[in-house]
Order: C-alpha cells, then sequence, then structure tokens
C-alpha cells in the first residue's frame, strides 16, 4: 500500500459537516490493480440525500452566495486552482489508486481542471456586464437590461473513469455562477471526489454552497433527481443511466444536461502519413484501456492501406506494457471492475459471433506470462478485424481496449462519411489525411461534436465539449459551458411612469 493519504471516513459532506451515513452503511472502494479494498465509504442513504437537498436549498434561498459580485466567487476558482496544484501529486495518487489510470494520466488530468478553474475564472467575469437595451425597438423612457442569476440547487452527477475531470468541468462553471451544488460520485471511484470536496472548503467556499452524497446511483439517484427542491441535474455517464435520468427530471421539468456515451470513429485516408496513423490509431482506442467516452473504438481505413495499418497497429499493441498505474514503466492500466471487465469479455464472444477477426488480444493476460496482473482486471488490447456496420461490436459502446476495423474503396468519401456517422452516438471522431482540404471537409460533415484532423483526444477548456445525437444534450466547458448554470432575466423598468391606457381611465 502507498504512503499517500487516501481519505478517510466520515465521506459525506452535509449541511457543513463531515458525517456517516444515517443508516451506517458502507461500501467497499476497490484497487482495479490487486483487487483489494482501499477503504469502506459511508453509502449515503436517502435521507441523507434528503438533508443535503434541505440544506443546499436553505442555504441558496438565505445566504448571500447566488448575490456575491462574479469577481468575488472568481477568486476562488483561482484559489483553488492554487491548491489543485499545490495538491497535486497526493491528488493523482488517489486516482490513480482508485481508476487504475497511470499516474502521468492523473497528474494530466489535475492540469487540465487547474486550466479549466483559471479558465472561468476569466470567462464568468464576462457575465457582469449586464446588457442594457436601447434603440427603436423599445421607449426611450425604458432602462431595459439583460441579467445572469444562478439556477438554484444543481446536483452533479459523474462517472467512473474520469473522476476528477468530468466533476470540475461542472464544478466550475456551477461554483463561478453561485449556485449551491450536490456532488454525487460513482460508488466504482468516490475517493478523489472526498479529497476534492475538502480542497474545495479550505479554498474558502462557504461550506454549504456544496454538499457530497457517496452513494450508488440506485440507491440515492431516484431521490435528488426526483426532487422538487433540486433545480438542475447534470449528468455524465451511460447512455440507459441517462435516458432515465431525463424522464425522471420531466416531472418537476428541471433543466438537465446529460453527457453519455459515444461510439467513435477515426477515418484514415490512403494519403495520411502511416506511422503517424499508427500512432494516432492506438493512442485514441487504448489510452485508459480504452475507457474512456472518446475513444477511437472505430477504424475506418480506405483499403489500399488498411493491410499495412492494421498490421502496424496489432504490431505496437502487443508491446502495449502493463501494469500498476503507479509504475512509471506502465502504459495502461487495469480495466475499471471485475463487472466491467465482464462486460467488455463478453462483447469478445459477441464480435466471434458476428464474424469478426480477432487479430490480437480478445482475453486477459496469461497469468503464467504475466502474475503480476493476475489478481487486476486486465484485459489485453484487441483488434477485431473484418468488422461491418451491422455487428454489435460495431454499433455499441464497448468502453474497453477493443478496436474494430472497417474498410472502405480507394477515394470513396461518401461511404468513409456514411460508416463514420452511422451510429447513434455523436460525440467525437477523426480524420487522418496529409490532404487538410480533404481533411476540413470530411470533418465538417462527421455529426460528432468534437472531431480532430491528424491527431487524437485533446481539448481546450476554451472550446465547447458535448455529443449530437444520443451522446447527450448541452454542452460542457467554452462560454457555452457557463449557459447551462445561469438563469437569464430581463427586467424592464420604465422612468416616467404613466397609464397604461388599455382601460377605462382607474385614476381614484
Ligand atoms: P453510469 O451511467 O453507470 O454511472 C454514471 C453515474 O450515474 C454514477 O455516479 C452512478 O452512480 C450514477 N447513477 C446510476 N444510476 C443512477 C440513477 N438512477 N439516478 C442517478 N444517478 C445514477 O456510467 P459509468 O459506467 O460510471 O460511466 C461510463 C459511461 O460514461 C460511458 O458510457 C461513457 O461513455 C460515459 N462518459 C461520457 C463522457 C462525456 O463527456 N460524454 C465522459 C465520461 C464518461
Amino acid at each position: 500500500m502507498s504512503a499517500v493519504e487516501i481519505p478517510q471516513r466520515p465521506t459525506l459532506f452535509i449541511d457543513g459537516s463531515w458525517t456517516k451515513s444515517s443508516d451506517g452503511k458502507t461500501r467497499p472502494t476497490i484497487n482495479p490493480y490487486d483487487a483489494k479494498v482501499l477503504i469502506e465509504v459511508d453509502e449515503a442513504s436517502a435521507e441523507d440525500a434528503q438533508r443535503a437537498i434541505a440544506s443546499a436549498s436553505h442555504f441558496f434561498k438565505t445566504s448571500d452566495w447566488p448575490h456575491k459580485t462574479f469577481e468575488e466567487r472568481c477568486n476562488l476558482l483561482s484559489r483553488y486552482a492554487d491548491l489543485l496544484q499545490a495538491h497535486k501529486s497526493k491528488l493523482a495518487h488517489i486516482e490513480t489508486l482508485d481508476t487504475g489510470k497511470t499516474l502521468a494520466e492523473s497528474e494530466i488530468d489535475i492540469d487540465d481542471v487547474t486550466n479549466v478553474f483559471r479558465f472561468y475564472a476569466k470567462e464568468a467575469l464576462k457575465l457582469q456586464n449586464e446588457k442594457t437595451i436601447s434603440g427603436d425597438l423599445i421607449p426611450s423612457s425604458v432602462q431595459s437590461k439583460v441579467i445572469h442569476e444562478p439556477v438554484g440547487v444543481c446536483v452533479l452527477i459523474t462517472p467512473w473513469n474520469y473522476p476528477i475531470l468530468q466533476l470540475c468541468w461542472k464544478l466550475a462553471p456551477a461554483l463561478a455562477t453561485g449556485n449551491a451544488v450536490i456532488v454525487k460520485p460513482s460508488e466504482v471511484t468516490p475517493l478523489s471526489t472526498v479529497y476534492l470536496t475538502k480542497l474545495l472548503i479550505e479554498a474558502g467556499f462557504p461550506a454549504k454552497s456544496v454538499q457530497l452524497l457517496t452513494a450508488s446511483g440506485a440507491s440515492i439517484g431516484p431521490t435528488l433527481t426526483e426532487s422538487k427542491d433540486v433545480d438542475l441535474v447534470s449528468f455524465t455517464g451511460g447512455l440507459a443511466t441517462g435516458r432515465h435520468i431525463i424522464r425522471s427530471c420531466a416531472e418537476t421539468v428541471k433543466r438537465c444536461t446529460v453527457e453519455l456515451g459515444g461510439k467513435n470513429p477515426n477515418v484514415v485516408f490512403a494519403d495520411c502519413d502511416l506511422d503517424l496513423a499508427v500512432d494516432n490509431v492506438l493512442t485514441a482506442v487504448f489510452t485508459h484501456s480504452g475507457q474512456v467516452c472518446s475513444s477511437g473504438a472505430r477504424l475506418i481505413v480506405e483499403e489500399s492501406i488498411a493491410d499495412r495499418l492494421v498490421a502496424g497497429v496489432v504490431e505496437r499493441a502487443k508491446q502495449i506494457s502493463m501494469g500498476s498505474g503507479l509504475d512509471p514503466k506502465s502504459e495502461t492500466g487495469p480495466l475499471v471492475s471485475a463487472e466491467h471487465l465482464g462486460k467488455v469479455e463478453a462483447f469478445v464472444d459477441i464480435a466471434r459471433k458476428e464474424g469478426g477477426k480477432v487479430v490480437c488480444g480478445g482475453m486477459r493476460p496469461d497469468p503464467k506470462q504475466h502474475p503480476d496482473l493476475a489478481q487486476g482486471y486486465f484485459f489485453l488490447p484487441t483488434v477485431v478485424d473484418h468488422c461491418d456496420r451491422t455487428m454489435r461490436i460495431v454499433q455499441e459502446e464497448t468502453f474497453g481496449p477493443i478496436l474494430t476495423v472497417e474498410r472502405f474503396k480507394d477515394g470513396d468519401e461518401e461511404t468513409a462519411v456514411f460508416l463514420a456517422n452511422d451510429t447513434a452516438y455523436g460525440l467525437a471522431g477523426g480524420v487522418q489525411s496529409k490532404d487538410h482540404a480533404r481533411a476540413e471537409r470530411i470533418a465538417r460533415r462527421l455529426r460528432h461534436g468534437t472531431v480532430w484532423v491528424n491527431t487524437y483526444g485533446a481539448y481546450t477548456p476554451q472550446a465547447e465539449w458535448g455529443g449530437y445525437g444520443m451522446s447527450g444534450n448541452g454542452r460542457e466547458l467554452g462560454s457555452k459551458g457557463l449557459d447551462e448554470y445561469i438563469e437569464t432575466k430581463h427586467i424592464w423598468a420604465e422612468k416616467k411612469p404613466a397609464m397604461m391606457g388599455w382601460f377605462k381611465d382607474a385614476r381614484m
């Protein structure tokens, strides 16, 4: 076990205090590298969730938090960014123990979200410039302006693959705009969120502006999403859960944004730089063992280079070094849980039955060759060649290290675009070609929220992130990421009040 202190119980933060669950229940959180229990985490009950909602609602309605200037709140965001950097090493260690991802990846996540907080610390200031309306369309006696206010109590629900990243994409804009937040991390990887919550309080955010509930979605989800005292739910996770959440928010007509899965195409043309394309394809699909919503899991390749490209990817995939995320030699870690490993294994069986040719991986590492990986939830980087668009392995999100390969005839851009868009999802995609005009043409025709050209996977807080189709609604990051968390109000003030004249003179 590492020397880093893992956050200890109690892990619920309700009404400004750390507390255990009302019914005393706990849930183990597991290190996916060796399947050992890291700690027991408090499992919030529905009663705890009700208490958090009541506290957040009371705080939002009675405190000065929503009425503070944007400047005051943005200063807290900047202080938080500094704290994230000061605690980077501990936080990264905890994230790696809990998720299995490499330490280098966890550190990148922390640098990324530091930038997200710094970005919103500036971007939210723009909202204090209230828009004054004048001109021909309103009388000169009227002072008319549009102002921005927080939405209210926001429930932020996050998945297990990027616990720090996905939470901070929500926290920064929600807090910059003066909302009260209730955070519910995935029950599979809650530890870094406990740490992040401690840092929020240390940064000086009011204690009741944030509540933390560690629990399964099934147990407290409905209490949170159905409550009339919750004004917004921002959810990142799987399609099935997202649909469920949209339905349960409908009853109270609360604002609801969902960031869901993807089945992301990576379109490679014969005029690409082949070595670069091999590297891009590999990085796109095998980073974090494929447990990435924007993972480039569908290779769509021009026929004349298909065999060479697949051979290059297979050769490199076989050399990927797997191990503990804490070991600097590891290039990827395990899958997150035994349950998820089971799902990924089942997908390879499906692919075989559907006629796909597994040309690499397709199984857990051999325990005789890799005894160090035998306890953890490892799965070998897998390539399934000769797939077609009708297969489940091509259409469904496996969320594992599985690349499918589809081919299109040389020069047939129409088919390439058709295949790339032939998914219910629309989160992200890639185009690899040295012909910049072609790459731009194809990028514009992809029905996906982010498209990378001759690279894969980067993002910036300045640009919006989100999906078309069943990858979700709304956008995170960028200036639109703030829109999710504000109400917009128009104030029309008559400076020279007079009788309106609609009805007979009401003068007494
Ligand atoms: P999940 O849907 O199983 O769980 C996500 C969160 O929802 C967890 O906190 C869970 O406890 C909670 N939850 C479950 N049932 C709930 C309910 N009834 N009410 C309220 N909350 C409930 O997803 P996961 O397996 O944790 O994450 C993987 C999924 O997330 C993948 O599909 C991936 O593509 C997606 N994802 C999307 C993005 C994006 O930006 N679009 C980013 C990361 C992950």
